[in-house]
């Protein structure tokens, strides 16, 4: 028998298919012939229940969902100084692929825009006999609390598409703030955007997120909470691209989307959730994913400003 959680779920899902506005992502071209009708909702608690309606099995590459984590990592092995002496944590109101590089020092503005992504990608290093980008991975697959895998189609796309995403490599290295050939940080940064995801893992990356860094179903500590606390308070004011101040107000939960139509948000210590349907709106962010969150946050009291009332 289904939950109460789950019946309601399903009429929002009812609901909200409903919404038809927005195109799919279409400047990488592998990526431009998905069926715009997936539509899922996951939701995972901190303590561990999965709530799930619609395609939530569906495959989609995580695209800019995979910055806080590749963040999360660089932070985890580098500590937040010398994180932030190449990354500033500054919103810049830009949309994603924006230069947005501080004048004279070319330091990018944060780590949810590509040019502070392709930076912290730099920052995280091979060892142990794994590649940087097997660490990436091996990351993202411990949030999800299984194995994840790369799309070689999309990779190899975004490969021969992504002139910007090189050109920004190439940028930070005159800079200095990429120290070494920008051309294996480029490709191991198309390939973490390339990691194939489904709306259950994103719900429990986020859970992971809310449970203080503990994967709420396999009790591993995936991330010390410092740097828990450092990725939320980013995700809080840039991860919603140029719509990240209209989002915090109508949603208030930290969050994340990329442009496959993947969005994951947390209320720390409670929930996380995900929404994967691919039509975007003008912001890049997927439109059903925007209105599931916004109805979800008004029913459920899931505004960071009314959880901490109703959590006295
Ligand atoms: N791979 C895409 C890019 O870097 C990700 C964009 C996104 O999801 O915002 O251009």
């Amino acid at each position: 028998m289904d939950s109460p959680i789950e019946n309601y779920l399903r009429r929002i899902h009812a609901e909200i298919a409903g919404l038809k506005d927005g195109k799919p992502y279409s400047a990488i071209p592998a990526m431009a012939n998905v069926n715009p009708d997936c539509f899922g909702i996951a939701l995972a608690t901190a303590d561990g229940f999965v709530y799930e309606v619609g395609d939530t099995r569906e495959e989609f590459s995580i695209q800019s969902i995979s910055k806080p984590f590749t963040y999360a990592l660089a932070l985890a092995d580098l500590g937040m100084e010398a994180v932030d002496e190449k990354v500033d944590v500054e919103p810049s109101g830009d949309s994603f692929n924006e230069i947005s590089l501080a004048e004279g020092t070319g330091r990018p503005a944060n780590a949810m825009i590509n040019a502070g992504a392709l930076t912290a990608t730099s920052l995280v290093k091979g060892s142990g006999g794994r590649s940087r980008f097997k660490r990436i991975l091996d990351t993202y697959s411990a949030f999800a609390g299984r194995d994840l895998d790369v799309s070689q189609r999309i990779y190899t796309s975004e490969l021969r598409s992504g002139h910007r995403n090189t050109a920004l490599g190439y940028l930070l290295r005159s800079f200095g703030i990429i120290e070494s050939d920008p051309a294996p940080i480029i490709k191991d940064y198309f390939r973490q955007c390339s990691v194939m995801v489904n709306a259950r893992d994103l719900a429990l990356m986020a859970a992971t997120l809310a449970n203080s860094g503990r994967h709420p179903l396999s009790g591993d500590e995936v991330l010390d909470l410092a740097s828990v606390e450092r990725v939320l308070s980013v995700m809080t004011t840039c991860g919603m691209y140029d719509d990240a101040g209209s989002w915090i107000s109508s949603v208030g939960m930290p969050a994340k989307s990329g442009v496959a139509g993947g969005i994951l948000a947390v209320l720390p210590g409670q929930v996380g959730l995900a929404v994967y349907s691919p039509p975007l709106d003008e912001h890049g962010n997927s439109v059903r994913g925007v209105a599931v969150s916004q109805r979800l946050s008004h029913d459920l009291g899931l505004h960071f400003v009314r959880a901490a009332r109703t959590g006295r």
